[in-house]
């Protein structure tokens, strides 16, 4: 790029004009700017929008945030997946109380030392909302840049990165980072789109050699893509009494403090039917019977397809006791099914708890 303030000049302009009125546009307050970040990570932008106004009703500033429980900010967040990063955001409003003065430091150093926070959103949080100059290349900008520049070399390779976050500096015009960050990301995500870019309409046509050299739908390189590891899961939803069997995983497990039904991934040779007795005496120590089948659900992380068999049984002698004895849990409840919307569960659970509420499990669910 030869004319970085021409081009600067141009997409701040197209930006003014085109921008979607997001709600953290409204006055950049860092804190909505810091949420909005975290929670638009892997995440589609309407449905940020829409979590993001529920937190902002919910949790309206960072006093409410780190008084609010962790189930409360596990709840707010449920759905939005990888729950460390909603921990890790009231871990981050407890420590900016107790060290910076209820607010979000203005320095990277600073910014870097909170949980959950890494280069991207550090670099996000200064430019966005305290206005200074820090590059930001995130998936939209990577496609733009790679196009506007007709980068042949795959995009995630660390040498490419570089040259991406270089290229970005170097276009970075000081007096509005701002603006000119977020116009870059939105011209990735409007006009200059992974499959179909509208270059026709685009405003910074004339920059782009990839439009120039025919090679749009080349750009970015992707790289060899890594192939999704398989996980088989199986779990029991136990009934006693119209009342079923929830509880909550440890503190410092994958899932750490959400909710579910009790089970774990299937053993080399094993049934589902016979992980799920397993697993069930293994973390509470419940004999079941009556086990039968109810659903299979499959959930795809960024790294793993996890494939959750579910079955629905009761326990072996009505008379038992129905305090398990916790081997994989911090605590449980027996709740009603209308209840379970109240916990968080991660996302194959919380799939199977639509289907008890909309009774697509066997009837003999209450
Ligand atoms: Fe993207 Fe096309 Fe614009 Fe180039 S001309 S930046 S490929 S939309």
């Amino acid at each position: 790029m030869n004319k970085p303030l021409l081009f600067s000049t141009t997409l701040l302009a197209w930006f003014t004009e085109n921008q979607r009125p997001l709600p953290w546009r409204k006055d950049y307050q860092p804190y909505q700017i810091w949420i909005s970040e975290i929670m638009g990570q892997q995440t589609q932008m309407d449905r940020v929008v829409v979590y993001f106004q529920h937190w902002l009703a919910q949790f309206p500033d960072i006093h409410t945030l780190a008084a609010a429980s962790e189930q409360a900010v596990f709840k707010a967040w449920e759905g939005l997946g990888y729950y460390s990063r909603a921990r890790n955001i009231r871990k981050t409003a407890e420590l900016l109380i107790q060290e910076h003065g209820s607010e979000l430091p203005n320095n990277e150093a600073a910014l870097l030392a909170l949980p959950g926070i890494g280069p991207y959103t550090a670099a996000a949080i200064l430019s966005i909302a305290f206005q200074q100059a820090m590059p930001l290349v995130d998936a939209n900008v990577e496609r733009v840049l790679c196009r506007l520049e007709d980068i042949a070399e795959p995009a995630k390779q660390a040498a490419t990165k570089k040259q991406l976050l270089q290229l970005c500096a170097e276009l970075l015009p000081a007096d509005d980072p701002r603006n000119f960050n977020q116009a870059l990301m939105e011209l990735g995500a409007l006009l200059c789109t992974p499959k179909q870019p509208a270059c026709r309409i685009c405003p910074v046509q004339a920059y782009c050699q990839a439009f120039r050299q025919g090679t749009v739908q080349e750009r970015p390189v992707s790289g060899p893509k890594p192939k999704k590891i398989d996980i088989s899961m199986a779990c029991g939803i136990i009934e006693d009494q119209g009342r079923l069997y929830i509880q909550q995983r440890l503190p410092d497990d994958v899932w750490g403090g959400l909710w579910e039904f009790p089970g774990g991934r299937l053993e080399a040779g094993e049934s589902p039917e016979q992980a799920v007795r397993r697993e069930i005496l293994e973390e509470t120590e419940f004999s079941i019977v009556d086990l039968r089948y109810v659903a299979t659900v499959v959930h795809h992380y960024s790294k793993y397809r996890v494939t959750l068999h579910a079955f629905q049984g009761r326990l072996q002698d009505t008379q038992q006791a129905t305090t398990p004895v916790l081997h994989a849990a911090s605590q449980f409840f027996w709740v009603h099914p209308d209840e379970l919307t109240r916990f968080a569960f991660p996302a194959g659970h919380r799939q199977l708890v639509q289907r008890i509420l909309h009774r697509e499990t066997s009837t003999a669910l209450p």
